[in-house]
Formats: structure tokens, sequence, C-alpha cells
């Protein structure tokens, strides 16, 4: 198994900020590739005694989810065949939405493990709204406050088995 984790999700649910704390002060290794990989970083993270590559995919920022879906699903194709792990982001504060729920669909069919994070959860109260995302039919979920840094701990204490 690669020591590869991809984090997917729609825009705006926080792959970034959670890659940030992730690679924190570290040198991304690998920047902007051409063509299809365009915007996706890759960067070097630590957790316990494991190093892992982390991929932020769908670096381009898009406000208007149609137009983009294509190339979402696309990154979390890509990033389903790179990675031994994927962590697949989703937002508390707007519950499920259908493009959270096409791309679950795509990464059910994969092999890789999949970790459902609902991010945004910064606080003890919106841990009963995160439960919607079991929904998604992809197992356990964990929730995480990308900001705080809340929860990622016990997250990543189940990504790096795979690594
Ligand atoms: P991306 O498009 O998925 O890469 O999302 P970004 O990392 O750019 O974050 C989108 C927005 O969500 C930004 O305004 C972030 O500051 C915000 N955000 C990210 N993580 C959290 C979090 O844990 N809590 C809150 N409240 N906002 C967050
Ligand atoms: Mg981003």
């Amino acid at each position: 198994m690669n020591n590869v984790l991809a984090i997917v999700g729609r825009p705006n649910v926080g792959k970034s900020t959670f890659y940030n704390r992730l690679t924190e002060s570290r040198k991304a290794i690998v920047d902007d590739f051409s063509g299809v990989t365009r915007d996706r970083h890759y960067g070097i993270a630590e957790w316990t005694d494991k190093s892992f590559t982390v991929i932020d995919t769908g670096g381009y920022v898009a406000n208007s989810e149609d137009v983009f879906e294509a190339a979402i699903r696309e990154q979390v194709h890509i990033a389903i065949e790179e990675a031994g792990a994927v962590v697949f982001l989703v937002d508390v504060t707007t519950g499920i939405t259908d493009l959270d729920a096409a791309i679950a669909q795509i990464l059910r069919k994969s092999k890789k493990p999949v970790y459902v994070a609902v991010n945004k959860v910064d606080n003890f109260q919106l841990q009963s709204d995160a439960t919607e995302f079991y929904g998604l039919g992809l197992g356990e979920i964990y929730c995480i406050s990308s900001m705080s840094g809340s929860g990622t701990g016990e997250l990543l204490d189940e990504v790096i088995k795979n690594f």
C-alpha cells in the first residue's frame, strides 16, 4: 500500500485548510503539475511515527458547483488511483449536498479505504448535526474542525493504519 492520503470533497468544505494543517511548516514536494493535475498540491505530513504524502485536490476553488462537477469527479477518480487512503471531507453547516452524494457514490465503488470527515464541527452542539452523514453509506464518520484541529488526531490515528 502506498503512503499517499488524498483529500477529496466539493469546493469550500475545507480541504485546503485540512491539508495546510497536516503539512504545516513542511515544503510541498511537488506543485502545479501540468494538464489535469494542475492545482493539485502534494505535501508531506507526519503523524506519530509515520510520514506520508498528502494530496489536496481541486485547488481551482470553484464557485459554481454545476460548472465544475465534471472536474471534481475527475479529481476524485485520479485521487482514488493514486492514494492508499482517502479522506472524504464534507461540511456540517450545509449537510449532504447532491455533489456530496455523487462523490460518495464514486468512493463506494472504489476499493480504497475511505474516511468520511465531517468538517467545521467547531463545537459540541454541531456533533448531533453530523450524524446525517452516516447517510452517505460510507460507514463511520469523524467529526473534525480543520480550523481548530479538534478531532483530527482521532481521524489520523485510523488513517495511518493503512501506511
Ligand atoms: P476547500 O475549497 O475545500 O479547499 O476549502 P477551504 O479550505 O478553502 O475552506 C473554505 C472555507 O471554509 C474557508 O473560509 C475556511 O476558513 C472555512 N473552514 C475550513 N475549515 C473550517 C472549520 O473547521 N470550521 C469553520 N468554521 N470554517 C472552516
Ligand atoms: Mg482548496
